[in-house]
């Protein structure tokens, strides 16, 4: 087993010591990578504390093996603490065993130098490693740019704020120095608290206009699937990196590109799995991260001084551990990378849920919220199922909801002009146009409906429904339609009617709608329960009289997986009090309970441009949001306003799933 024949007992102190230390090496070879040694001379050894773990490089081994004849092939594998060399003859094998073994080698990084042992090996096994390939996605482009260009970007980024001002474009308003490295951001600032961007708060210039040449080049080549409009400038010295992470999705669309310029470096990329693969960016390459190497794996730097990367010569792919017969130890530069990305305007509908922001509501991993006890959970409640969804659905939420519903149009219209109304909850604004005698107002408390509404011209504010910033007894009129069974409590409705009433002038009307409990009545199916059955002549029009037409009307299976598990959290509560699970709603189908999530089903309505070459992004699969609903039953909003002093019910009626009232205060 151990080294090559000899006598022990004439061995001296030294010689004792040092093959104590070899066997301890071969025990630690076999115990941590199962390489079995040989006491019979070959041509191949392994040599213990010689490795790359060990910061010994590549060159300097191969400067002291070369001494005792040709080596062959030398494998040094990432993080090892030994090497692997392979001479032409066992002779010159056995030479560099006899001279090196025990011997010191000298190391630009380490003071202390490393004392080597060597042993014989059968052969080299490196099968164990698999060949890795670059995570599905990931593209690197070497010399994307000339070094002339590079010089260029670089000089820009060492730009002073002011001097980028004086020059007109690309007005930097953030370089902060992170614990990790520098950074500037163009276009809109990403913020690390949040790690997203403010969307509606574009910074004023734009896109540095030196990176255009590199952008319509992206665009050309298909490197990018959309135009960029956030950059971010990063400057990393040796010895600083950035750690692990996925780029939120919900703020970016898909195709991520950075530049590498200054010095190469080893980006890692890790699957959930564990899978990891180290990248190699030269410089002046191009990195494209898309579909499942954006989504899924996290990518970052590690803070170090030196990488592992292929030996320069036979250096040419990005992957360096797809070819690891050829690995050496690179000090780092300092690194500037150009991040371009697109801030994305709909929510993420990519195919990995587990990892998506946007769709948090797939993964079931929070329980479903309850029905409210308080009037602060039923706040929170509402904060969360339906302020954040309308706000994240409104642009999808806007383009099923384009035609009044006949009856409100008529209460409308049968207003005398010059009347002044109040639309509370107005969504998209689409009765503020209705009738153009009256003086009509919209609030609403999703920002993002109201940016809609003030695209169309329409007069709109920011509000909460039960605190309408309005003078009492202003209002001729005011509608409020499907907004009061988003309240969670019956409090909570009793006071949104309130609010209406309280704006109201004496004699002023009030038309209030809310969803029914009751989607069937005297045998006449609503139209929404119909919806399901004409799904297969559906067009443009089938959103006419409907009350929340969901524009995807497919069940899927995410929410009969939620739906089963909130059963089973049901079950877990049974003896807590007011802890019953919110249920969630199969769309399309009757009411089981008054209190329920409905399911938004999110379009995409982007499609991704066919230039790209670029893998797809995934599954077409839809993000499905949760809204809360207090669905009504027969008499109920009746009662409810039969409760309030000052006002009269001049006519409740059902309509098309909704159950109304016209009120007039006195
Ligand atoms: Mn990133
Ligand atoms: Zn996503």
């Amino acid at each position: 087993m151990a080294a090559p024949a000899r006598d022990k007992s004439k061995l001296s102190k030294e010689q004792k010591k040092l093959l104590r230390k070899q066997v301890k090496a071969q025990h630690i070879l076999l115990k941590q990578d199962g390489i079995a040694t040989v006491s019979v001379p070959t041509k191949h050894l392994v040599i213990a504390n010689g490795g790359l773990g060990n910061g010994v490089n590549r060159q300097q081994l191969n400067e002291v093996l070369q001494k005792f004849g040709t080596v062959e092939t030398l494998l040094m594998l990432p993080h090892k603490p030994h090497a692997f060399a392979t001479y032409s003859t066992i002779q010159e094998a056995r030479e560099a065993y006899n001279a090196l073994n025990g011997q010191n080698i000298k190391t630009t990084e380490n003071t202390q130098p490393i004392i080597l042992y060597l042993n014989f090996v059968e052969e080299v096994v490196s099968n164990d490693i698999p060949p890795l390939s670059l995570p599905p996605g990931l593209l690197v482009v070497e010399d994307i740019i000339s070094p002339e260009y590079e010089k260029r970007l670089l000089a820009f980024a060492d730009e002073s704020p002011n001097t980028a001002m004086e020059n007109g474009k690309g007005v930097l308003l953030a370089q902060k120095s992170l614990k990790h490295r520098r950074v500037k951001h163009y276009g809109y600032e990403f913020r690390y608290d949040n790690n997203k961007v403010d969307k509606d708060k574009p910074l004023p210039g734009g896109l540095p206009e030196v990176c255009d040449e590199f952008l319509d080049q992206c665009m050309e080549k298909g490197y990018a699937k959309f135009k960029p409009d956030q950059l971010t400038i990063n400057q990393y010295e040796p010895g600083q990196g950035i750690p692990p992470h996925i780029d939120t999705h919900s703020p970016f669309e898909d195709g991520i590109i950075c530049l590498s310029l200054g010095a190469e470096t080893v980006m890692d990329f890790k699957h959930p799995n564990g899978l990891h693969v180290a990248v190699m960016l030269p410089r002046r390459s191009l990195l494209v991260m898309s579909g499942e190497s954006r989504y899924l794996w996290s990518h970052g730097i590690t803070p170090r001084k030196l990488d592992v990367v292929s030996s320069p010569e036979t250096q040419k792919t990005g992957t360096i551990t797809g070819d690891i017969s050829n690995l050496t130890l690179n000090k780092r530069g300092t690194r500037t990378s150009f991040t371009f990305r697109k801030v994305r305007t709909l929510p993420c509908n990519c195919g990995y849920p587990e990892v998506c922001d946007s769709q948090s509501f797939r993964k079931c991993s929070d329980p479903p919220p309850s029905v409210p006890s308080s009037d602060g959970d039923a706040s929170k409640l509402e904060h969360k199922y339906v302020h954040d969804v309308y706000d994240e659905i409104a642009g999808h939420f806007s383009s099923t909801r384009h035609t009044p519903w006949p009856k409100v149009t008529k209460f409308l219209k049968a207003l005398p002009a010059g009347a002044f109304v109040v639309d509370v909850g107005c969504g998209n604004g689409k009765y503020l146009g209705v009738n153009k005698d009256l003086f009509m107002v919209g609030c609403d408390h999703s920002k993002n409906l109201a940016h809609i509404c003030r695209e169309r011209n329409f007069e709109v504010f920011i509000c909460d429904g039960l605190l309408v910033p309005l003078r009492s007894g202003v209002c001729d009129a005011c509608i409020s339609i499907a907004v009061v069974h988003h309240f969670s409590t019956e409090a909570r409705r009793l006071s949104a009617i309130k609010e209406i009433v309280r704006l109201l002038r004496p004699g002023g009307k009030g038309l209030i709608y809310v969803w029914a409990m009751e989607q069937e009545r005297n045998k006449v199916k609503s139209k929404y329960l119909m919806e399901k059955h004409e799904k297969t002549i559906k067009t443009q029009e089938n959103c006419t009289t409907m009350p929340e037409v969901d524009e995807d009307q497919e069940t899927n299976k995410v929410d009969l997986a939620c739906f089963n598990q909130l059963a089973d959290f049901n079950k877990d509560t049974v003896n807590k009090q007011n802890s019953a699970r919110l249920p969630v709603h199969t769309n399309r189908t009757a009411f089981e309970s008054q209190d329920l999530l409905v399911p938004w089903h999110l379009k995409a309505g982007i499609k991704a441009n066919s230039v790209s070459s670029l893998p797809p992004t995934g599954p077409n699969e839809l993000a499905v949001f949760h809204r809360y609903y207090h669905v009504f039953s027969d008499g109920e909003l009746e009662n409810i306003c039969r409760s309030i002093s000052n006002i009269r019910i001049l006519q409740s009626y059902y309509d098309q799933g909704n159950w109304c009232v016209i009120i007039e205060k006195y």
